[in-house]
């Protein structure tokens, strides 16, 4: 999966993009629905017009997944919450939500959203089919059915109980409401989302074998069920991993990791001494910058290594550092993992710790990944 995807446009200024992955999805259902499903259905019609409903259905799924992201990303919006892309890849589709929400009921009806958004597009189609007369001849009917049903699987299936989909996602809100515990609450809801993925993983493999497992009665609907478990495993294994960073940043405060004796340059200081010889000896490097008296901005190898070295003696400091402006400020008892959601959500790499209006540290994001790294949390991570 780790495919290139392709930029197909924006929606709502969104950008929708297409994994490579995606088209063995489409490809396969195509071939499925012309070849198997139509064929048997709608037996009077010929191979042509079989491939053309194979087609519009696969092309009016593609839009339905497609809105039920967009569900979740317009509520997400709805709550502030930044949405960076929506994604459609072998297993259907996902919105890239750059943090998680700050409260139990937001998190609830942002994940409540695209299931509600498949089970509307459900009736809508055996609406549609109703509407046109309900007829038995008529191609349109069968694909329209096929989506009514489609639909509402895709809605009922994405509310199963098992984190991080949907409905795991509404189980654990309702659990973080219930306890008044993130951490719990995710603990709770990725076990059991592991159990329910090594359930599908389980019955996919017996479908495989050859029983009739009720959801699975083939090997190719077994095989995808192992698939799905697995992939869902996968998923479940890293919120639980993602929870363990939280609990560890948990214990510390933004005074136990800040710089708090950050060296002091004037804006109009060129950046040749302060990197020369300081990047490749400490490219944590971290300098406060002033403007006479007052807090100017923040310094830190990040931005000197994007200076070319020809340059060094001519750039003032001023010029390449992060602006006051730019900077967030924390508070000294702020849990530091709070502080790195913040980091991540507004793309900082510095927070200034501010007492009384006045600066006495700062936080670098690089501090804060080496904590982590400190408890043996990163190497799984990269895995
Ligand atoms: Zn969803």
């Amino acid at each position: 999966m780790r495919l290139r995807s392709i930029r197909l446009g924006a929606l709502f200024g969104i950008p929708l993009l297409l994994n490579p992955s995606w088209f063995l999805l489409a490809g396969l259902t195509t071939w499925f629905l012309a070849t198997q499903f139509y064929p048997a259905a709608f037996e009077g019609a010929s191979r042509w017009t079989h491939l053309l409903m194979a087609g519009a259905s696969v092309a009016a799924f593609f839009a339905s997944i497609v809105l039920h992201e967009l569900a979740h990303s317009v509520v997400a919006r709805w709550f502030r919450i930044p949405v960076k892309s929506i994604t459609l890849f072998v297993f259907g589709g996902v919105a890239q939500i750059t943090r998680e929400a700050a409260r139990p009921l937001q998190e609830l009806l942002m994940a409540l959203a695209g299931p509600l958004m498949s089970l509307a597009l459900g009736a809508a189609f055996a609406g549609c089919w109703w509407l046109l007369g309900a007829r038995a001849d008529r191609a349109v009917d069968y694909v329209l059915v096929w989506l009514a049903i489609m639909n509402a699987a895709l809605g009922l299936f994405n509310l199963l109980p098992a984190f991080p989909m949907d409905g795991g996602r509404v189980f654990r809100a309702a659990l973080w409401l219930v306890t008044r515990n993130h951490a719990l609450a995710t603990g709770i809801a990725a076990w059991t989302g592991r159990g329910f993925a090594w359930t599908m993983a389980g019955l996919g493999v017996l479908a495989v074998l050859g029983r009739d497992v009720v959801v699975a009665d083939s090997l190719a609907g077994g095989a995808w069920l192992v698939l799905i478990g697995l992939f869902l495993e996968n998923a479940a294994r890293q919120s639980l991993l993602q929870n363990r960073f939280v609990r560890e940043l948990a214990r510390y405060r933004a005074e136990d990791v800040m710089v708090a004796d950050a060296p002091v340059v004037d804006a109009r200081q060129p950046v040749g001494p302060l990197a020369r010889g300081v990047l490749e000896l400490n490219p944590r490097a971290v300098y406060l910058v002033s403007d006479g008296d007052r807090l100017a901005g923040v310094l830190s190898g990040y931005e000197l290594q994007g200076v070319p070295e020809p340059l060094w003696d001519s750039t003032p400091a001023g010029a390449v550092m992060v602006p006051k402006d730019a900077l967030r400020a924390t508070a000294r008892d702020r849990l530091v993992s709070d502080v790195l959601l913040e980091m991540e959500m507004e793309e900082l790499l510095h927070m200034p710790v501010v007492e009384n209006g006045r600066v006495i540290g700062i936080v670098a994001r690089d501090r804060i990944v080496g904590l982590l790294r400190q408890a043996g949390l990163l190497g799984t991570a990269r895995a």
